[in-house]
């Protein structure tokens, strides 16, 4: 187990496999900077050597993501290798589904635990212009019905908030959530591309699910309890928890609330909403991630430029014992929190980290 200097303790990686994207999200990747391809790479083995360290700093969960990580074209050997060496407890991927449809049954098998999808409108029009694409909702619609259909532990769906929704767009993702068994997840803007865009408010948005579901949101623990709810066996635990994004009596904590941030209400129709607020509601005190970008760093926080070079380390033969001392060093480097609403863009952008 290691921790930083603000004693917190680091369990999760996200990894950026590759910056390249089939989409332009305004608030990522706008149209103006479209670089397609990449070359500078590392393979699956230089991952391993990276991992590997992680592995034994006491790092539990990997997340693999991009760019678009269904882009990486060494994906099913990563993974493979990675189920051969059982080193993580959660394997996941947050992906914008678009390639998912045909793959994500195979992917399952590969050892991939669990997908997020991001998925902010279901209206064709709006779609496209939150995409920069057209004609791509079909697709994603088809790659999350294939991973709900491929026995995952969890499918969520991230929605970023860049701008207010109208009741009606709230009501046509409402019918969705009580379509699918899955917990979508509502996310602040981060001003990555500047202070372009201004969403709802945490408490803004709250008050318009409650208005529009007609009645309170519910909180949910992050072992998966409603809060307050009362149990089946009298200690408050087991009963009306969270499985397959709705509420039940079925134990399932990590699986439903992951790694991450997110605090989680059940609606009271039954599904369950995340809302990760970084900037507003800042979890900074309970960070428990670092990132990998896609050219071989690790980035200390996704909010702040602060990163070391891993890559050539790995290319200079460094083994994943000499890697762990290193990373163990770079890692009481970390900050305290991030700057808040006001700061400035971070130099590298959202696509180029990964979220
Ligand atoms: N391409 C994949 C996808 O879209 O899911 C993975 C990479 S993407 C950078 C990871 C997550 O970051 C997505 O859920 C995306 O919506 C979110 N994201 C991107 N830019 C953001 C921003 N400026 N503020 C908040 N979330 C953002
Ligand atoms: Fe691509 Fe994901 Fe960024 Fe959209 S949010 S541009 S899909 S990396």
């Amino acid at each position: 187990m290691v921790q930083d200097n603000w004693q917190r303790t680091i369990e999760y990686v996200r990894l950026s496999l590759t910056e390249a994207c089939n989409f332009c999200c305004p608030y990522c990747r706008p149209e103006a900077i479209t670089p397609e391809t990449q070359t500078n790479l590392l393979t699956p083995d230089e991952w391993l050597t990276v991992l590997g360290a992680f592995h034994q700093l006491g790092v539990r969960a990997l997340r693999l993501t991009g760019g678009e990580p269904l882009l990486y074209p060494h994906l099913d050997e990563l993974l493979q290798k990675l189920q051969e060496r059982q080193w993580f407890e959660d394997v996941s991927m947050t992906t914008n589904g678009s390639l998912l449809g045909k793959r994500a049954k195979e992917l399952q098998k590969l050892g991939l635990n669990r997908v997020n999808i991001s998925l902010d409108a279901v209206d064709e029009l709006i779609f496209d212009v939150r995409t920069g694409r057209t004609g791509q909702l079909p697709a994603v619609i088809e790659g999350i019905e294939a991973a709900l259909a491929a026995g995952f532990t969890s499918v969520k769906i991230n929605t970023v908030l860049m701008e207010p929704m109208s009741d009606d767009m709230v009501r046509s993702l409402l019918a969705y959530m009580e379509k699918w068994p899955v917990i979508w997840r509502f996310i602040e803007y981060m001003p990555f591309q500047g202070q372009t865009f201004r969403g709802p408010t945490f408490e803004e948005w709250q008050a318009q699910l409650t208005r529009i579901c007609g009645g309170p949101l519910i909180p949910v623990e992050k072992n998966g309890a409603k809060k307050g709810a009362k149990s089946n066996n009298g200690n408050g635990v087991e009963a009306d928890e969270v499985k397959d994004g709705k509420a039940t009596a079925v134990k399932k904590s990590k699986s439903v609330t992951g790694f991450g941030p997110a605090t989680y209400y059940a609606l009271p129709q039954g599904p369950v909403v995340g809302f990760i607020f970084p900037m507003s509601h800042s979890y900074c005190h309970e960070c428990n991630r670092v990132r990998l970008t896609s050219d071989g760093r690790l980035r200390l926080c996704l909010l702040r430029d602060d990163e070391a070079d891993l890559v050539s380390l790995v290319r200079q033969g460094k083994s994943s014992e000499e890697l762990a001392e290193h990373i163990k060093d770079v890692l009481q480097l970390r900050r305290e929190q991030h700057e808040g609403p006001d700061m400035a863009a971070p130099k590298r952008a959202m696509w180029r980290i990964g979220g």
